[in-house]
């Protein structure tokens, strides 16, 4: 049986795009998957093209989100940006990102308190986890994932709306894709974890998605899984043709 949850398909454009060109990747999207069927498109471009990108798809089925934000509402934090900004132009926010946490030391406690201040801005989170190589090589892979999960939620209600994305950092930009059914295992635990801490109904309902390396051409070995729920897309999601692919592949396949 299939589960109810609606797939996600969510681009990263990460630290790319200029003004002009964000506004050009959203007009393209715009107009290839508005109102594409089954499925949530959502579009994260860099902070400066946020209210850009949020005008070209104004009236449209997509959805608009952020690639981090600072738990703090306002203050003394030079060159962050907050929920209190983000909230009345953003649906969703990207947190965790390994390259967050890689680059800028971002721990669980930081990224946990992120995912609250998200929640209370009626932003929902998008909560980045997975291994390193080394740690899938010294089989520590599901003690990551259930630290990276448990920390992350932590004091979380059961209620609350939000979103995982399972991104082996391996796997991030590599071209190497995990396999589908690593990603499956994977994410099986994840929900198992959140069932534990936030009860059978939050994991339930919860999406949780695959990230690295999806293009057009494996998005459906990941999107056949029932336990995976859309994807989380960098490098493809700044090419309009590659990601309206990946869209409609995933709308084309669910509910099944
Ligand atoms: C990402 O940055 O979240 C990601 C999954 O990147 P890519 O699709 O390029 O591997």
């Amino acid at each position: 049986m299939r589960p109810t949850r609606l797939p996600l398909i969510a681009g990263n454009w990460k630290m790319n795009t200029t003004v002009a060109d964000a506004r050009a990747l959203a007009s393209a999207l715009a107009s290839n998957l508005n109102g594409v069927p089954d499925v949530e498109v959502l579009l994260c471009p860099p902070f400066i093209s946020l209210t850009t990108v949020g005008n070209e798809i104004a009236g449209t089925s997509l959805k608009l989100g952020a690639q981090n934000l600072h738990p703090e509402p306002k203050g003394a934090f030079t060159g962050e940006v907050s929920p209190t900004m983000l909230s009345s132009l953003c649906d969703y926010v990207v947190i965790g990102h390994s390259e967050r946490r890689t680059h800028f030391g971002e721990d669980d406690a930081f990224v946990n308190s992120k995912v609250h201040a998200a929640l209370a801005h009626d932003i929902i989170p998008i909560l980045c986890v997975g291994e390193t190589l080394a740690q899938r090589e010294f089989n520590t892979t599901g003690e990551v994932l259930t630290r990276q999960t448990t920390l992350g939620f932590k004091d979380l209600s059961p209620d609350a709306d939000f979103v995982v994305a399972y991104e082996p950092i391996w796997a991030i930009g590599t071209g190497k894709a995990a396999s589908a059914s690593d990603a499956e295992q994977a994410i099986s635990l994840i929900r198992q974890t959140i069932s534990q801490q936030l009860g059978d109904n939050a994991a339930e309902k919860t999406r949780i998605l695959y990230g690295g390396s999806v293009k057009s051409s494996n998005i459906t070995d990941f999107i056949s899984s029932p336990q995976i729920d859309g994807a989380l897309v960098g490098g493809a999601s700044l090419d309009p043709n590659d990601f309206s692919g990946i869209v409609t592949a995933t709308s084309q396949f669910r509910p099944g």
